[in-house]
Parts: C-alpha cells; structure tokens; sequence
C-alpha cells in the first residue's frame, strides 16, 4: 500500500522501519527550487556535487535540462530496501544515510553520504533495486536526474561510467569499514568518527540530532550513545543542547575517534590512478 509521497519511487512496499518510523514524524514532501532549465547553447549545471562535477562539460549542457534542484528536508526518507529508484541524487548541501534494516524494524548505517556522492547507484547496474534506506540527515538541497536518463548517460559516456563507478568503490569501502568498525569498536569512538564524517560534509558546527536517532544510525542502545555523548562532552569536545549536537573541538574528536575515520580520509587523498581512466584519456587522447 502507498505509505510515501513519490519523491522518486514506486511506493509499493510495505513500511519495514517500525522502530524508525516513530522517529519520523510526517516527513515533509521534497521541495523543487528550480526545475530543468530549457537548453541552450550557455546552459552548464553550477554545482558542488564531485561526481557532477566531473561529468564533461558538454554532458552536463546536455542535462541541464533535465536536473532538478530539489529541497531535501531532514529525516526524509527517499527509498526503502528493494525499491525500484526512479530519480538519482546528487547532493549538494544535504547529508544522507544509507540503513541496513531488520525485520523488526532496527537499522545500522552502512554509508554516509554527501557532496561527494550520489544515491541511486543500483541505477546504472543490471538490477536496479536499492539493498538499503536512504534518508535525509541533514537538510539541504541536491539535483535530482531521472533513472533513464543517467541510465542512457552511463551508457553512452565513458567519463561518466568512470566518475560514477570510482564513486562505487569508494562506497564499497566504506561499507567495509563500517561493518569491521561497528564489530571492533566502541560507542564513544564510532561517535567521534561519525560526527567527523558529518561535519565534513555539512560545513556547520551544529547538528539536529537526538540520541534515540543517533542510536538507530549506529546500532546501539540510547543509553550507550547518551554515554558516550556526556563523556564527549565532558572532555570539551561537543556540547549537546536543545536537540542539537555543538561541535566545539574538532582535534578532541579526531584524537577519540577510531583508525576508521583516519583511513579514510587517507583513501580519499591517496586514491590510486583508475585504470578505466588512463584507458579513457588514451582513447580521447588517439582520437585527436
Ligand atoms: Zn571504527
């Protein structure tokens, strides 16, 4: 039965987050804030999102007029597990999370994701179902491009196949990791690596949170992360206060946190030269 209001799915699922959903209070429809402008010749896609970005200019001419800038407001939730996506999202200023579910109800994050990402991979693979939710964390706007669309575009350009599968396996790691760090390590250390990771991101000190929500995301009872939070801010490091979560010492958080928060950032400096890549520029390159 349709439970959703179509912000880019076949809302023929049923609601799966029962314990989730009680945190999610009637979320509120995607707001469009500039539809697909009709294209010219001077039309280019002005944006911060990086697999956007490294689209080829006369792509991204190409889709402007079919990119949407969309409004995505906080706890929104844009697809459950095993729905078929209609719409990807390239996030601008918005922060999402990608939830693995249980039949109860009860989530753990499995990725973050924010200007450097997308959400909608499983549209460009053979099977497009989504194994994961996807809500929003953190309001804030991202272009929204319609499934057939990027499906013809990664079809059709090899620098997009290559900007969105070397998103795929930062991905991919990630998932890794937190899978390890959500076996070997603590509450108070898998919070300082998130409220990292999503300070990167979200380019503010302050983060809307409570701590039953934080406890979803990170698989763990309230009262542990409301321990793991008081001793945080105990020692300086953040200060909690109306249902908002203060950053005040970044270094304090980076020295607490675990080696996951470290690597990858180090992946994410040090990544390797993709093969595809070199591949692609030796082709553009016999064919001037
Ligand atoms: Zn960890």
């Amino acid at each position: 039965m349709p439970h959703r209001s179509g912000v880019g799915l076949i809302p023929d699922k049923p609601s799966w987050h029962i314990n989730l959903g009680r945190l999610i209070s009637r979320p509120p429809l995607v707001m469009i804030l500039r539809s697909g402008a009709p294209q010219s010749s001077a039309s280019r896609v002005s944006t911060t999102n990086q697999i956007l970005k490294a689209f080829p200019e006369e792509t991204r001419r190409r889709l402007h007029a079919n990119l949407e800038l969309v409004r995505l407001p906080a706890r929104k939730i844009l697809c459950e597990p095993g729905d078929l996506l209609r719409f990807a999202f390239f996030p601008e200023r918005a922060v999402l999370s990608l939830l693995g579910l249980t039949g109860d109800g009860d989530a753990a994050e499995i990725a973050i994701v924010g200007h450097d990402g997308m959400v909608g991979l499983p549209i460009v693979l053979p099977i497009n179902s989504t194994p994961y939710q996807a809500i929003v964390l953190m309001d804030g706007d991202a272009h929204r491009l319609r499934a057939d669309i990027l499906r013809a575009e990664f079809r059709r350009d090899a620098v997009v196949q290559i900007a969105i599968l070397e998103y795929l396996h930062r991905q991919l790691g990630e998932m890794t990791r937190s899978t390890v760090c959500s076996r070997y390590h603590d509450v108070r250390q898998r919070l300082c690596r998130w409220l990292l990771i999503v300070h990167d991101y979200a380019h503010a000190d302050a983060i809307a949170l409570t701590q039953e929500f934080l406890g979803h995301l990170l698989g763990a009872t309230r009262k542990r992360v409301s321990h793991a939070a008081a001793e945080l801010q105990d020692a300086g490091c953040i200060r909690q206060r109306h249902g908002l979560v203060r950053i005040l010492n970044r270094r304090g958080l980076e020295q607490r946190a675990c080696e996951c928060y470290h690597l990858a950032r180090e992946d994410a400096v040090e990544s390797p030269p993709s093969p595809l890549r070199t591949a692609s520029s030796a082709t553009t390159a016999h064919a001037r």
